[in-house]
């Protein structure tokens, strides 16, 4: 995680406005803090990239707390589980660093409300069981 939040300072973006970033540093996960962290060798303020351009949308993105939550459910793709492949190992819920994801009727259930979109749990998903879907409206915002 830190050096998630140093990347983010070398791009000028401030690390807790990265839902996965706070979210992990307030649960103890790591530091995000980036004044908390030892950067060895070069000196991080010249190591900055002036000019770097977010993808378009990301920027709002960060900003936009209050419309957050609305925008992500009608525009983000979201997390869901294909059962057939599911093998219960629960690394998706040990690692969900929103505590979005518990355990219901033995199988992983989504609080697609707590998710912040990191997708994790499909990364680490060692059976393939976790597919992205893009909302309806999502598919038009590129
Ligand atoms: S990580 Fe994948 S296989 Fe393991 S419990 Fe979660 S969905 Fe199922
Ligand atoms: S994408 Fe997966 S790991 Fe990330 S917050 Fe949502 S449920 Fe948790």
């Amino acid at each position: 995680m830190a050096l998630d939040a140093v990347a983010c300072k070398m791009v000028a973006i401030e690390p807790f406005m990265v839902p996965s970033t706070r979210l992990a540093h307030e649960q103890g996960l790591g530091i995000g803090d980036i004044s908390r962290i030892d950067v060895l060798g070069e000196d991080i303020n010249d190591m900055q990239i002036e000019d770097f351009k977010l993808p378009s949308g990301s920027a709002s993105f960060f900003r936009a707390t209050g419309l957050t939550h609305l925008l992500r459910g009608m525009l983000v793709a979201k997390p869901e589980l294909v059962r057939q492949k599911c093998k219960k190992c629960w690394i998706c819920i040990e690692h969900c660093p929103s505590g979005a994801l518990s355990k219901k009727e033995d199988y992983p259930s989504f609080d697609h409300k707590k998710c912040i979109r990191c997708y994790c749990c499909q990364e680490l998903c060692p059976g393939d069981a976790i597919e992205l879907k893009t909302p309806f409206l999502g598919r038009f915002v590129k």
